[in-house]
């Protein structure tokens, strides 16, 4: 390939990496909105839920607006990105942190990789394990790149149980599964900016089951699971969890939760982790599809 050509092509990824970080972080995914309207409706006038479920309206509506961040935290930049076979991923990596770096400068992305030794923030989200950069080969002749900024107070309220959990009476089964994802929603008690959706997985080993958990939050909220049983249990924690009073950052009432997306792994016998990642009201998180020249032919959300 002609030397210009490589170019253009750069250009375009990092024009079309820009606009994806711009677009999620200051606008919120029509699924999400939508579940956001309808929960507002359910909740009473004059009551602390109904004035916190206003003001995130308010907050999505002024962000849409003013083309400014959904929230001062921009979170984890969290990349998942499905290519073809050759894909140069080296390549990819060099160009997605040019783009992260003028999008910090530019205000999309908050100064937040901190150097865990010495408590120093100053990168532009440039540092070991920032941005996260999650590759998966696909048999597609297109790239699909997702992005998720996952906030640092959902994230402190993610858990993963070990099963049993003799605290609970949570055994190995799907009844346990339900007690520990609960008692995490309820141990969360709105922190974490409620009312949140959770993506959990079910098996997996105490790493790659937290990756589950958090590419079950690239569902849409209404989409439905294939596997029946999950798709039951899904709708069960959500009534279950919307059940419990927390309300809108922990105001009581009726929206505690969003929605829930559970996904599996298979397990060891001598083992069987429930991992949990929460995901706040601002919940950012886009997709696009690229075409061959690396501009983008469809927005996924
Ligand atoms: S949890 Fe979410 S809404 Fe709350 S401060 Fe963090 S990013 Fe913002």
């Amino acid at each position: 390939m002609a030397k210009n050509d490589q170019k253009t092509l750069d250009n375009n990824l990092y024009e079309t990496l820009l606009k994806l970080i711009e677009k999620t972080s200051t606008v919120i995914p029509d699924d999400v909105q939508k579940e956001i309207l309808k929960t507002l409706r359910k909740e009473q006038k004059n009551t602390s839920a109904k004035y916190a479920m206003e003001i995130i309206k308010s907050n999505i509506e002024i962000a849409k607006k003013k083309i400014q961040p959904l929230c001062q935290d921009t979170g984890t930049i969290l990349f998942f990105v499905s290519h073809p076979v050759g894909f140069n991923q080296t390549h990819f990596t060099k160009v997605c942190h040019k783009a992260v770096v003028k999008a910090t400068k530019l205000g999309f992305l908050r100064q937040n990789s901190v150097d865990p030794i010495t408590g120093k923030n100053e990168t532009m989200n440039i540092g070991p394990g920032h941005p996260s950069i999650h590759f998966h080969e696909h048999k597609k002749k297109t790239v699909e790149i997702k992005l998720m900024l996952k906030g640092g107070g959902c994230e402190n309220v993610g858990a993963q149980y070990a099963l049993p959990y003799t605290a609970l009476e949570a055994g190995r089964d799907l009844d346990g599964v339900r007690k520990v994802i609960l008692d995490a929603i309820n141990k969360a008690q709105g922190k974490g900016c409620g009312p949140g959706v959770i993506g959990v997985c079910i098996g997996g080993d105490r790493g790659s089951g937290y990756i589950e958990s958090k590419e079950q939050l690239l569902r849409t909220l209404d989409d439905k699971n294939e596997n029946k049983i999950l798709a039951k249990l899904e709708k069960d924690i959500v009534t279950s969890a919307n059940k419990l009073g927390i309300g809108p950052m922990g105001f009581g009432g009726k929206t505690t939760l969003l929605g829930c997306k559970i996904g599996i792994l298979n397990r060891l016998p001598a083992s069987y982790y429930v991992s949990i990642s929460y995901m706040c009201w601002a919940y950012r998180r886009q997709g696009i599809n690229m075409r061959t020249d690396n501009k983008i032919s469809k927005w996924l959300y």
